[in-house]
C-alpha cells in the first residue's frame, strides 16, 4: 500500500500520454505552446507500462489516462490492453475530448477500458466553437454516443465560465440527466496558461444557477472523489469539483505522471522527479524508490494560488492530465 507524507492512501495513478492537443480550449490550452516536447523525450508506451506495472505492484488500484488529448497518440488501443492484461481488475479510465471516439470507442472497449469521462462544456455549436477555437461539437456529441453505444460508463466535465457558457448550466445538466450521465461541473482553476477572458464560476454561484430550476441536496463526501455530489429530488446526481474549498485535498489519493517521465504529486505544488531514467535503464527498484519518495513529499495541500496575491501556478493542464 502506498502512503503520503500526511497519512493519505495514494492508489490512482494518471498517466498522460501526450501533451499534444486537437483542441484550444480557453481554459487550457489557447495557444499553441511556443514548443512541444520532442518525441524522442517521451516515454514509450512499454517504457509508461514499466512504471504501471511498478505502481500496480505497490499498490495503485485505479489508471486514468489523459493528455493533452490522449487519442491523438496512436495504439491507445495496445497500450489499455497491455495495462488490463497485466492486472484485469484495475479500474481503468480515460479522460478525453471526444472528438475521435467516433472512430475508436469499440476498440478501446474490447481493449478493456470501462470508464470514459468526456470534457463537454456547451450544447451550443457556436459557443463550443469559442471555447475549443475549433468547430466541434456535433463530432463530440457523435463520439459520446460511440462511447455509450459500447456499454461504457460515461462521465461529463464542464469548465462554467462566466459570460461564456453560465447560461448553459442547466441544459448541460438534463441532457447528462436524459442520456443517464453523471455530469461533474469544475470549478475553473486558475494556471498562466489560460486565456484572460477565463474567469470560472465558484460552486456556490454554480449551485445557485441550477437551484434556480432545481431543488438539490448536497450528499455525503464518498472515498477520495474528488467532487462533491448532489441530488436532485428525482433522484440524479451530479457533482461539483471544487478545488477553491479548504477540504478539497484532505482525501486526495493522486499522483501524476506526465508523457515525459515527470512524477508530479500535486497538481499546484512545482516540485516533481523523474522516472525517466530509472524505467530506460530497467531500474525497477529506483523507479518504485522515487516513487515512494514522491509520495512522502506530497503537499498537504495544493499551493496553486496565493490568497497574499503571489503567483498562480505555471503548471499546464494539458502537460499534467488535469
Ligand atoms: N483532453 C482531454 C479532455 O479535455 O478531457 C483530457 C485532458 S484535460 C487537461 C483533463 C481535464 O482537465 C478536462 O476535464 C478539462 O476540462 C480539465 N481542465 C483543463 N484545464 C482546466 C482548468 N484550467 N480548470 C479546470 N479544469 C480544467
Ligand atoms: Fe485539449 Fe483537454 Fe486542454 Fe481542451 S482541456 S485544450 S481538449 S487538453
Amino acid at each position: 500500500m502506498l502512503i503520503d507524507g500526511h497519512n493519505r492512501v495514494v492508489d490512482y495513478l494518471r498517466v498522460s500520454v501526450t501533451e499534444r492537443c486537437n483542441f484550444r480550449c480557453q481554459y487550457c490550452m489557447p495557444e499553441k505552446p511556443f514548443s512541444w516536447v520532442p518525441k524522442e523525450n517521451l516515454l514509450s508506451y512499454e517504457d509508461l507500462f514499466k512504471f504501471i506495472k511498478v505502481s500496480i505492484d505497490e499498490g495503485i488500484k485505479k489508471v486514468r489516462i489523459t493528455g493533452g488529448e490522449p487519442l491523438l497518440r496512436e495504439g491507445l488501443e495496445n497500450f489499455i490492453k497491455m495495462i488490463y492484461d497485466y492486472n484485469n481488475e484495475i479500474d481503468l479510465a480515460l479522460t478525453t475530448n471526444a472528438f475521435l471516439l467516433p472512430r475508436c470507442a469499440q476498440k478501446l472497449k474490447d481493449a478493456g477500458l470501462k470508464r470514459i469521462n468526456i470534457s463537454l462544456d456547451s450544447l451550443i455549436p457556436e459557443v463550443a466553437h469559442k471555447i475549443a477555437q475549433k468547430d466541434v461539437l456535433a463530432t463530440v456529441l457523435k463520439g459520446i454516443q460511440a462511447a455509450a453505444d459500447t456499454g461504457m460508463k460515461i462521465k461529463i466535465n464542464c469548465v462554467p465560465m462566466k459570460g461564456i457558457n453560465d447560461n448553459e448550466l442547466i441544459d448541460l445538466l438534463e441532457y447528462s440527466q436524459k442520456n443517464g450521465y453523471m455530469i461533474r461541473f469544475i470549478e475553473f482553476m486558475e494556471n498562466k496558461q489560460a486565456s484572460d477572458l477565463a474567469k470560472g464560476l465558484s460552486s456556490d454561484e454554480i449551485q445557485a444557477i441550477i437551484r434556480e430550476k432545481y431543488n438539490f441536496k448536497k450528499l455525503e463526501r464518498s472515498g477520495s472523489s474528488p467532487s462533491q455530489d448532489y441530488e436532485l429530488e428525482n433522484g440524479y446526481k451530479f457533482g461539483i469539483i471544487e478545488p477553491h474549498k479548504d477540504d478539497f485535498c484532505a482525501t486526495c489519493n493522486r499522483v501524476r505522471l506526465t508523457a515525459s517521465g515527470v512524477l508530479i504529486p500535486c497538481l499546484y505544488f512545482e516540485d516533481a522527479m523523474s522516472i525517466k531514467e530509472a524505467i530506460r535503464n530497467n531500474d525497477i527498484d529506483k523507479a518504485a524508490e522515487i516513487l515512494k519518495l514522491v509520495l512522502k513529499n506530497k503537499p498537504e495541500k495544493n499551493k496553486w494560488i496565493d490568497a497574499d496575491g503571489g503567483e498562480v501556478s505555471t503548471r499546464a493542464f494539458y502537460e499534467t492530465g488535469g
